[in-house]
């Protein structure tokens, strides 16, 4: 039975809720979990706990470990041209079959069907990146650098990596990391979100239909007793991380702390500056579209509009305009029709969110669209939030300055360009942000002037394509390595420069203490 077929008919169940135990993948095969404990999974349009995933003991962290280094022995010997062939493999099986793994997403999830198609989308371009590794690791030559002498370097894998991904992006997060990581010759422990584990599993089922080694993608599902298995275990080279920013630094401290080499991705509050000139019918649909697209479960979300006067009450306007013709329902849709928006991930989570729009209220803020208490009909016990609009949010309100990672856009209004830019660069985060204008001096000096990882110009969503490079600024990135590009190979290998001399007697200099002259 497929990883597909299995998200729907029960595969091992729990006697306690006699519902199917989504668990472990392990050594090339899905491992039935004996720890005795699970979470629930949701399917969050209706609020129904659809599966529960298990929560890995320590017994079943080492296995997966042990497992992993075992795998890794085997792959390193693999020849790139081997190695090639099964990353294409997995890119062709990937776009075959995207639809069953975009269906798994939402149903966990709760993101509509195109969006879901969008981000393995956007994970399958790093397969495609990873398939030409033998480019990107190759390493360098110098002959005869000094007489007789040879220096190159190697690029070799780190052995055991670690991946751990947040709930909002099951598929493409951990495509940030995986097809890089594989490439070079690692072995992988992908230990997803509790809140939507199958994804991995899908993916983990299409690897061994790919050629892939067992061993060398492992699934570790779990809570923190299986993160931290990971970042303390020895044989666990290097940790990649994406989450919110308090788990962020934890990770990035603990990691650090047992000699790993890590990446650690945090939290975001995203700013859109709308300079006078900018073309506000353009500027409405793009706020929307970055602001309530997957009902704002994105790093990447616009959740701050700075608009520079005269042009807020005509943009609030638009924004009001367009909300109010949004369907928000199933992601999974309705006889083939699609709503914009989908549910929350969980009730807590959009309760957290009603909090926020709460706070705004009694700090000041103007509430234009509220989006408290939104029920979708015949999904009554769905995590649905509507969209939320809010006006003149005091930049002091807690609800301005944390994320709150739902479909709420505030907006600010600031009397020039410098006030704008002086929000943004004195907030805790710097993922992204983007500036919409017609004045081309502008925006050049706003990629010089904004202290923020990934800018956009014209452009609310700026993810950088595979070749460059992911990763914020400040409380949105710990360490210094991004996800994909160039980083991405650099992340997953090490270097070694190699100084080589071919004995030969007229190259050989005899006893000489000192330092070689040239
Ligand atoms: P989260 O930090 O709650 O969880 C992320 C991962 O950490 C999960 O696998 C979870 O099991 C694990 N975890 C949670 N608590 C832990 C603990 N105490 N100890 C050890 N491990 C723990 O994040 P989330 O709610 O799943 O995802 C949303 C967050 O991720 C948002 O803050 C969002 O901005 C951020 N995010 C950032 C990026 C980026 O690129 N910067 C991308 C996607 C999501």
């Amino acid at each position: 039975m497929s990883i597909a077929e299995s998200a729907v008919a029960p595969a091992t169940t729990d006697a306690a809720a006699d519902v199917r135990v989504i668990s472990h993948w392990i050594n090339g095969a899905e491992r039935a979990s004996g720890s005795g404990r699970t979470a629930p999974v949701f399917n969050p349009a209706t609020g129904v706990v659809s599966a529960r995933v298990a929560l890995a003991d320590q017994a079943e962290i080492d296995e997966a470990i042990a497992s992993a280094v075992a795998g890794f022995q085997v792959w390193k010997g693999y020849s790139i041209a081997r190695r090639q062939s099964v990353l294409f493999s997995f890119r062709e099986l990937l776009n075959a079959r995207k639809r069953e793994l975009a269906e798994i997403i939402t149903a966990e999830h709760g993101k509509v069907l195109s969006d879901a198609m969008g981000e393995i989308l956007r994970g399958q371009e790093v397969v495609e990146l990873a398939t030409g590794f033998p480019h990107l690791i190759k390493g360098a030559f110098s002959e005869n650098a000094s007489t007789g002498i040879d220096v190159y370097s190697l690029k070799q894998p780190l052995g055991v990596v670690g991946i751990i991904s947040p709930f909002n992006f099951p598929a493409m997060v951990p495509m940030w990391f995986f097809p890089i990581a594989i490439a070079a010759g690692n072995a992988v422990i992908l230990k997803p979100s509790e809140k939507d584990p199958s994804a991995a599993l899908w993916l983990a089922e299409l690897w061994k239909e790919a050629g892939l080694p067992d061993g060398v993608f492992t699934v570790l599902q779990g809570d923190k007793l299986a993160v931290d298995g990971l970042l303390t275990s020895p044989e666990v080279q290097s940790i990649s991380f994406v989450g919110s920013t308090p788990i962020a630094q934890y990770i990035y401290e603990t990691a650090s702390r047992h000699g790993k080499r890590v990446q650690a991705l945090g939290g975001a509050k995203n700013h859109m500056l709308v300079l006078p000139d900018a073309d506000l019918d353009l500027v409405a649909d793009q706020a929307v579209n970055a602001g309530y697209g997957a009902a704002g479960e994105r790093c990447m979300a616009i959740s701050v509009v700075l608009a520079v006067e005269p042009v807020a009450d005509d943009l609030i306007a638009k924004i009001q305009d367009r909300i109010g013709k949004l369907k928000i329902g199933n992601g999974a849709g309705v006889d083939g029709v699609e709503p914009d928006m989908g549910p929350l991930i969980t009730d807590v989570h959009r309760d957290k969110v009603s909090s926020y729009v709460d706070i705004a209220e009694a700090d000041g803020a103007r509430i234009v669209v509220d989006g408290r208490g939104y029920t979708v009909a015949g999904l009554e016990d769905g995590f649905f939030f509507g969209p939320t609009l809010i006006d003149d949010i005091p930049t002091t309100s807690r609800a301005y300055q944390e994320e709150i990672f739902g479909p709420v856009l505030s907006v600010v209004r600031v009397s020039s360009y410098d006030e704008g830019l002086e929000l943004i660069n004195s907030g805790q985060f710097g993922n992204g942000t983007a500036i919409f204008t017609n004045d081309g001096g502008a925006a050049r000096r706003f990629q010089n002037e904004v202290e923020v990882g990934m800018i956009g110009i014209n452009v609310p969503i700026p993810v950088p394509v595979a070749y460059h490079s992911f990763g914020g600024w400040k409380q949105s990135l710990f360490g210094d390595a991004k996800a994909y590009g160039v980083h991405g190979f650099d992340f997953f290998t090490r270097e070694k420069a190699i100084t080589s001399r071919w004995l030969d007697p007229a190259s050989h200099g005899g006893i000489n203490l000192g330092f070689p002259q040239n």
